[in-house]
């Protein structure tokens, strides 16, 4: 335990030595230090300011192995790539591995002795992996995007609620989450799911001055395409467009090619295979342009994404930061624009719409459960006999299971507590989702005050994280500061 009593001790050389940079990035000495005494630490850090750093550094010098959680298989390959040049030993467990590669992983756990274990949450849920995990002795349990954990934050997935039960399963090793999400209601979602009451927060601020903000009014598709097209032609670097829809994504693509612009594009229904050949284009410079929706960029780390242009009003001011946030990343100037017609928040009624489970959706799961509980089934034979999309059976279980109604043993089976609830006794239990239903549109309405207001934009988007520390009370450099009025 020498490390406890000197927490840091060397720190900077070990920087130089395996990652060969000079100095700490803001945040990253304070973040690691308190990782390496031993506390659960949660970081709260801007998307390129250096998070994977502040839990690989301390893995390195801590007994034990490291799990690290990441919701993307992309991201975890970029990972123990860049550790494995840099000769650190890592192993990645995903839905995608062969069985023979599974098996080389499996073997190469524990036998030598210490190493980064990146996997998904989905994985996690396997209970023969959990007790292989078991096995190998874990000094450093990290969640890296950990907003995917609060059904507060943007990329919310049900598996992550089980995460606070593996960590004790593992037998509670120290706790790291990373993000460049900070609303309270985020961070305490996010202490409270992985049970990490005590943990030091790390934040360090919101305020990046290379990052130029616009809004520009487009009413209708035609301006809209139109701006976008003009835009376009005053870039001459790497950049990103958002579009709310798959549909729009192959329009829009279409679109900018027969203009003559070097275009890829990226969503979540494409096969795989297509969707990462686009990525590595992108990627590796060779196509400038991407169009896409959301589902393209989580820990895209690309140092010279010179611009992003929402063409459409993303969900939440949240979501909005941590997508401009992939440009500039090297601290070069980009430029942040928003697209924004006022009747763009109609969009999102439809998808908000279906994000929570309602009194209908726990009264299919509690009915399917019904049918087949003496047979003390698992999540997968519910899933089996149930009419829901597994996404929203597993939210259904989960508020079920938190209300008491459901119990999950420790092999995975599923008990019916209360089999005799009504529908509105049902009903009841939802009442938690409509309160958040009605947050996620006050969310939004921020997201239309940012695009209307007069102010700095810098200024708003810091009074909207409570970031009191920024010190700007104009940036200087956003479209509001430049010309002081309304531009059309
Ligand atoms: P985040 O996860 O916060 O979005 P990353 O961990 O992906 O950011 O790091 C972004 C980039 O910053 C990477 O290219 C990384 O190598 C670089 N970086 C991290 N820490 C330092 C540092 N102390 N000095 C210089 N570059 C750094
Ligand atoms: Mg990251």
């Amino acid at each position: 335990m020498s490390i406890a009593t000197a927490p840091g001790t060397g720190l900077r050389s070990k920087l130089r030595e395996h990652f060969g940079f000079q100095r700490f990035r803001p945040g990253q000495e304070k973040v690691v230090r308190s990782a390496l005494s031993g506390r659960d630490t949660v970081a709260l850090m801007p998307t390129g300011s250096g998070k994977s750093l502040c839990f690989q550094l301390p893995a390195l010098v801590m007994d034990g192995s490291t799990v690290v959680i990441s919701p993307l298989i992309a991201l975890m390959k970029d990972q123990t790539e860049s550790l494995a040049e840099k000769g650190i030993s890592a192993v990645a467990f995903n839905s995608t591995m062969s069985p023979r590669e599974r098996q080389e992983a499996e073997e190469s756990l524990g036998r030598r002795g210490k190493e980064f274990v990146y996997t998904t949450p989905e994985q996690l849920a396997n209970r023969e992996f959990r007790s292989l995990l078991r096995r190998t002795p874990i000094g450093l349990f990290v969640v890296d995007e950990a907003h995917c954990v609060s059904q507060w934050g943007h990329d919310f997935r049900p598996d992550y609620l089980e995460l606070g039960t593996v960590i004790e399963e593992l037998g509670r090793p120290t706790v790291m989450a990373m993000t460049a999400t900070a609303t309270d209601e985020v961070v305490n979602d996010i202490i409270r799911q992985l049970r990490i009451p005590d943990a030091e927060i790390v934040h360090t601020g919101y305020y990046r001055s290379n990052m130029h903000l616009t809004v520009l009014p487009a009413a209708g598709e035609e301006t809209r395409r139109d701006r976008l097209a003009r835009l376009l032609g005053m870039e001459s670097g790497s950049g990103i467009i958002y579009v709310a829809t798959v549909k729009a994504v192959g329009e829009l693509t279409e679109y900018l090619q027969g203009l003559g612009f070097d275009v890829v594009c990226y969503h979540g229904r494409m096969k795989a295979a297509d969707r990462a050949a686009n990525q590595d284009r992108f990627m590796s410079g060779e196509v400038p342009i991407m169009v896409a929706t959301n589902a393209f960029g989580m820990g895209i780390d690309k140092p010279d994404i010179r611009f992003v242009i929402h063409a459409n009003l993303p969900g939440t001011v949240e979501a909005f930061y941590q997508e401009f946030g992939r440009a500039g990343r090297d601290g070069d100037p980009a430029r942040c624009t928003l697209l924004y017609a006022s009747d763009d928040r109609k969009l999102h009624s439809f998808f908000q719409s279906r994000r929570y489970p309602d009194a209908e959706d726990l009264v299919n799961a509690h009915h399917a459960l019904r049918r087949i509980v003496d047979d003390t089934p698992r999540l997968e034979d519910v899933q089996a006999i149930s009419p829901l999309p597994k996404s929203r059976l597993k939210l259904a279980m989960s508020l079920l299971r938190s209300k008491g109604v459901v119990k999950e043993d420790l092999s995975g089976h599923l008990h019916l507590l209360q089999p005799d609830l009504s529908r509105d006794d049902l009903a009841r239990l939802v009442r938690d989702y409509a309160d958040r239903d009605a947050r996620d549109r006050l969310k939004l309405q921020r997201l239309v005050d940012y695009a209307e207001s007069r102010a700095c934009r810098w200024r708003y988007l810091l009074d909207y994280f409570g970031d009191e520390d920024a010190d700007v009370s104009t940036c200087g450099h956003c479209d509001r500061c430049q010309a002081g009025g309304w531009r059309s």
